[in-house]
């Protein structure tokens, strides 16, 4: 995917509402070293989130904040428990609010975010809530690329200290009743 304005970086505090009558469209980035909590939920995120955020008004008159972001995260593999690199997109349409009144008013589609008095939003905030939103509850690497697929079942135990009951042999036991 090529973009012209790669290096652009997303501001952080806009006037929503301006952009809005604007119809501003934003194609920039955010240094992921910005967003703490995403950086806590992965093991490392070294690309930047790319947005692609467009502000407009639907029929309806509401405010909207559409568009994509799209990173690439290093988590821990459920099944192997080494590193996996994922790529992680999140699309969205986002209903912008002034307060909870407005939020209940929005049809059911459109997701409330709200922005401060003053009609300001932290991009920042919104786009890191995305792609947490778009995180894998249960990373995995892709068939083929899991080490624990490859390792071979575990040979004859050899360990003199394995006293307690192997799962599987548990297992085992309960099948064959
Ligand atoms: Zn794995």
């Amino acid at each position: 995917m090529s973009r012209t304005m790669a290096e652009a970086q997303l501001p952080k505090r806009v006037d929503a509402v301006k952009l809005v009558d604007n119809n501003q469209q934003l194609n920039a980035d955010i240094d992921s070293k910005n967003l703490t909590r995403l950086l806590d939920a992965v093991v490392h995120c070294n690309e930047p989130v790319h947005c692609e955020i467009q502000f407009e008004r639907d029929q309806d008159k509401n405010r909207l904040l559409t568009g994509s972001c799209n990173t690439n995260v290093v988590m821990i593999c459920q099944r192997c428990l080494g590193e996996v690199s994922l790529p992680v997109t999140s699309r969205f349409q986002l209903g912008l609010v002034f307060d909870d009144d407005q939020a209940r008013q929005l049809p059911k589609r459109l997701e409330p975010v709200e922005l401060d008095e003053n009609g300001q939003l932290d991009l920042w905030v919104v786009m890191e809530d995305e792609v947490l939103l778009a995180l894998p509850a249960f990373p995995m690497h892709t068939n083929g690329e899991c080490q624990l697929e490859q390792t071979e079942p575990e040979p004859d135990y050899t360990d003199s200290d394995e006293k307690r009951p192997n799962p599987f042999d548990v297992l085992a036991k309960l099948k064959q009743k």
